[in-house]
């Protein structure tokens, strides 16, 4: 009986373990999910700088930094 009760509570304590070496090893994914958010980044068509595509000026397929430069362009 003594054995029994030993051999219930390393089964439980292994249970826990691995319970929590699971949760452990599925956190990570979020993470990542979270770093593969990338920002696409896009060319200035004048000047050439990049800059994130949602703060371009989209003007017929090119993108430019500013308006002054998507004048400069003749766009
Ligand atoms: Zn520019």
């Amino acid at each position: 009986m003594k054995y029994l009760l030993f051999f219930l509570l390393v089964g439980y304590v292994l249970w826990r373990w691995r319970d929590a070496q699971a949760r452990r090893g599925a956190a990570p994914p979020p993470k990542q999910a979270e770093q593969s958010q990338t920002i696409e980044m896009v060319a200035c068509a004048h000047c050439g700088v990049h800059l994130p595509v949602v703060q371009a000026l989209t003007v017929r397929s090119a993108y430019f930094c500013s308006a002054a430069h998507q004048k400069a362009h003749g766009a």
